[in-house]
């Protein structure tokens, strides 16, 4: 039988000794050979989950208008970068030029894309989407200038740390006979994730030093707390963490709180969170959705509606869902963020 990244884990394991989660997420995401985004694509109705850009429409559009109004607010730099991280099928990025260049066709001459992505399978689809764009493997490989950052469920991909304990003992993942198992149990977790925290300073210094502005959106509480949110998804259906690694998308709770330190302590301004339903609503959703209504048929026009309840209803993604924006120091306070 084919090797797997469990065989090449537990051997790892045997040889190394027990792995953090940490160290379990990168190799279930970002194995080269085996990591979960690397070679296939994972989204819609016949992949494992969905997101908010393949829901509707709107969503990239009223994104791409943000970053439209941004732009002016900070004195229509030109050029300037329109950067997203982890830009999935390219959908977002996609409906957010289209709307651009109708709204504000100014920016849309300005804007240079620039697109970070690991995964060479996702690359290839995004190539198609989008067109003409520049592609970085991390955010250190931007060109230093004004930027305005996108980010929709990136950052629930990083790596996380577990903690046990008063004495934060670190949850690391060995061998029960042939199975992984987590060497603590799921008391009194505390998560940390450097990862994210790294790339939000990195974006805090580069907008302090070159402005700009960034909207990171994800799932997770409005305040830091203890708690397990590691989880697995496969087929849209929950799966066992431990189960087939590299076979089911892994994420963790967005921690938005350490986000915002991070970014602030590299100089940039940090507003929010607020929920996915107030920035969607506050970004004029309803007036785009009354636009698309009269120029669909029936079916659409139900997908239409049924998009819209999805983003924003507070039972689905409407308040699970949070958005946070980062500027720099000298800039007003970004679109829907000063309510
Ligand atoms: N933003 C998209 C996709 C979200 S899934 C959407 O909303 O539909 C996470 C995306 O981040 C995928 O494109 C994945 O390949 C990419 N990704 C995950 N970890 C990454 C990393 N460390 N660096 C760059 N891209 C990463």
């Amino acid at each position: 039988m084919a090797e797997t990244l469990l065989d090449r884990l537990k051997a790892r394991i045997v040889r190394d000794g027990p792995i953090s989660v940490a160290d379990y997420m990168a190799a279930c995401l970002g194995d080269p050979a085996f990591g979960y985004y690397m070679r296939r694509d994972p989204f819609g109705a016949h992949g494992d989950f969905t997101t908010a850009p393949e829901i509707s429409q709107t969503f990239g559009e009223l994104l791409g208008l943000w970053c439209a109004e941004t732009w002016r607010q900070i004195g229509e730099p030109a050029p300037v970068y329109l950067v997203e991280l982890g830009p999935g099928r390219g959908t977002l990025m996609a409906d957010a030029l289209r709307a651009v260049g109708k709204a504000l066709p100014a920016f849309r001459e300005a804007l240079d894309p620039h697109l970070i992505e690991t995964s060479p399978a996702l690359r290839t689809i995004q190539k198609k989407t989008i067109g003409d764009a520049t592609w970085h493997d991390d955010i250190a490989g931007l060109p230093d200038g004004p930027t305005l950052l996108l980010a929709n469920e990136f950052f629930d991909a990083l790596p996380i740390h577990q903690f046990v304990g008063k004495d934060r003992r670190e949850r690391m993942i060995g061998l029960d006979g042939q199975n992984l198992a987590f060497t603590e149990d799921a008391d009194d977790i505390v998560e940390t994730c450097p990862a994210g925290q790294e790339i939000a300073a990195e974006i805090g210094r580069r907008l302090s030093a070159h402005g700009g502005a960034a909207l990171i959106i994800d799932y997770g509480p409005a305040q830091s707390g203890p708690g397990d949110s590691l989880q697995a998804v496969r087929n849209h259906a929950y799966h066992p963490v431990l189960e087939t690694p590299g076979e089911a998308d892994l994420t963790a709770h967005v921690d938005f709180q350490a986000l915002l330190t991070a970014a602030r302590d590299a100089g940039a301004t940090g507003y929010g969170p607020i929920s996915q339903r107030d920035l969607l609503r506050r970004l004029g959703i309803e007036t785009r959705i009354q636009a698309l209504v009269p120029n669909a048929d029936a079916a659409q026009q139900e997908a239409i509606v049924s998009g819209y309840r999805r983003l924003t209803d507070t039972d689905q993604m409407g308040t699970l869902f949070k958005a946070i924006a980062l500027t720099g120091p000298d800039s007003p306070v970004p679109p829907a963020f000063d309510e």
